[in-house]
């Protein structure tokens, strides 16, 4: 198998469901990741596809995808049971990308001979190796195609976390995953980050927000959230939800309206920053891309 890259291959599925069933096909609901994965891979490769989707007790494990014995060779995607139905069928997703991209590697490479084990971080965040960050590329691609969502929430517009919650919804996906789909397109300055206890896990900016440098790193130490912050204010939850405008200082030298979503449903708490106007002049940070991965790495550590 020559390279792919995630995104064609997972449009040229999109193109696929868009020919079945119409270009309005998410007015009527998500992808129906499982079918995809066991019709889909049936007709591009009738004589080893993936065969079954079964969730069990995966300790440490988000998803797998696993060969059988025997070739040519049949496949089984495995799913951690105690997640929700967006988590869900975001790792179904992923490990289909797997199976689309990588699934030569179990026949060449000996590490992968028991196939595609990925921790909640390679799922959620593409973390690890390089084909983590591929399956995951490839997943937001097949569930939250750029052309739909750029009709639902369009590049210019800032979107709060009822918006995103709607779009959520509408792609069977997390709040998390909306969000970090939404930060890649939008054309507005915006930032993400996931805090426990008044620390933050990780961030995300968009690509307009890195460049006018509104981005946080972490170096040695854990970031700790402003004190003013949300989502370390007592502030009720719909208070929380409506945003409240910050001053220049409090997260960077500029106004920002921040939004925290605290529920009980989330294991952390999401924090929504928008920026007034578009960049300021672009300020050169040779490492900005990588702070989104190692400020994660970090939040995984403690
Ligand atoms: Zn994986």
């Amino acid at each position: 198998m020559t390279p792919k890259s995630p995104r064609a291959v997972a449009n040229n599925i999109s193109l696929v469901l868009n020919t079945m069933f119409g270009n309005d096909r998410f007015e009527r609901g998500p992808v129906n990741v499982d079918e995809v994965a066991l019709e889909y891979t049936k007709q591009i490769s009738p004589s080893s596809h993936i065969e079954q989707i079964v969730g069990d007790d995966l300790p440490g494990c988000e998803g797998a995808l696993v060969p059988g014995d025997t070739t040519p060779r049949r496949w089984a995607i495995m799913y951690d049971k105690k997640q929700n139905a967006g988590r869900r069928a975001y790792t179904v997703a992923h490990e289909l990308g797997h199976f689309m991209l990588h699934r030569d590697l179990v026949d060449k490479d000996p590490d992968f001979d028991g196939g595609f084990h990925c921790t909640k971080e390679a799922v959620e965040h593409g973390a690890g190796r390089n084909i983590e960050k591929e399956a995951n590329e490839f997943a937001a691609t097949l569930l939250m195609p750029l052309d739909d969502y750029r009709r639902f929430i369009p590049s210019d517009q800032l979107a709060d976390f009822s918006r995103l919650g709607e779009a959520a919804a509408r792609y069977g996906v997390s709040l998390t995953a909306a969000t970090l789909r939404w930060l890649e397109y939008t054309t507005s300055r915006a930032m993400v980050v996931a805090s426990v206890d008044g620390f933050a896990l990780w961030a995300k900016s968009s690509d307009a927000a890195l460049k006018s440098g509104r981005f946080l790193r972490t170096k040695s130490d854990l970031f700790e959230l402003p004190a003013a912050s949300l989502a370390v204010s007592k502030l009720s939850r719909d208070e929380s939800l409506e945003g409240i405008q910050q001053k220049a200082g409090v997260w960077f030298p500029e106004p920002t309206f921040e939004m925290c979503m605290r529920t009980d449903r989330y294991d952390f708490e999401l924090t929504l920053l928008h920026f007034e106007g578009k960049a300021p002049a672009y300020q050169a940070e040779d490492d900005f891309q990588d702070s989104y991965t190692q400020f994660f790495r970090l939040g995984a550590r403690a």
